[in-house]
């Protein structure tokens, strides 16, 4: 089962994505995570990261593809995988189909997440308080939402023409959104 988790900032990708890996015993892999853990690491990735993801921007292209090529390489994820915050960028989608392409798979399915913009911002807010991330102050928080729907959500199109977009109600409890999904995924 190869699976990507969409949806805005705040929309709990994270969450069900931990969830979803749990369930199927797949690896979880998220982008963000990675960088975050470069940054506190203190490596040359890390550090070069930073600046974007403290702004609210999207790290170049570049950086974030040859970072996944490496992870995808690992035996872990070589049969099964949930990426929670990759692709999100058209690059990125090119970049993870010829990844596919040269193992000879593609895509099960992109999970979206389906959520109220307003109801985010406030989720966000609230995650601030207590989650440390030098990215959470509203004015970056605003700013990740607008540069996720003039990047990102784009893509939901491309996945959407090739028929492989599951999409999910993303509000209300973790629990319901977890069990939405878990309806929604072939068994
Ligand atoms: P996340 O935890 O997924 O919200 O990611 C936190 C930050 O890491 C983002 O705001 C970006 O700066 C960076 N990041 C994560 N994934 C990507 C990606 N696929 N492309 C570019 N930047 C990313």
């Amino acid at each position: 089962m190869r699976l990507i988790i969409m949806g805005p900032p705040g929309a709990g990708k994270g969450t069900q994505a931990k969830f979803i890996a749990e369930h199927f015993k797949i690896p979880a892999i998220s982008t963000g995570d990675i960088f975050r853990a470069n940054v506190s690491e203190g490596t040359e990735l890390g550090i070069e990261a930073k600046r974007y993801m403290d702004a609210g921007e999207y790290v170049p292209d570049e950086v974030t593809n040859a970072m996944v090529k490496d992870r995808l390489a690992q035996d872990d994820a070589r049969d099964a995988f949930i990426l929670d915050g990759y692709p999100r960028t058209v690059d990125q989608v090119s970049t993870l189909d010829g990844i596919l392409d040269s193992l000879g798979t593609k895509l099960d399915g992109v999970i979206e997440l389906v959520v109220d913009p307003e109801e985010l911002i406030q989720r966000l807010l609230k995650r601030a308080e207590t989650s440390g991330r030098a990215d959470d102050t509203e004015q970056v928080i605003r700013h990740r939402q607008e540069v996720y729907t003039a990047e990102t959500a784009p893509l939901l199109e491309v996945y959407g023409s090739r028929g492989i977009v599951i999409e999910v109600d993303g509000m209300g409890d973790v629990d319901e959104v977890t069990q939405r999904i878990d309806a929604a995924l072939p068994a």
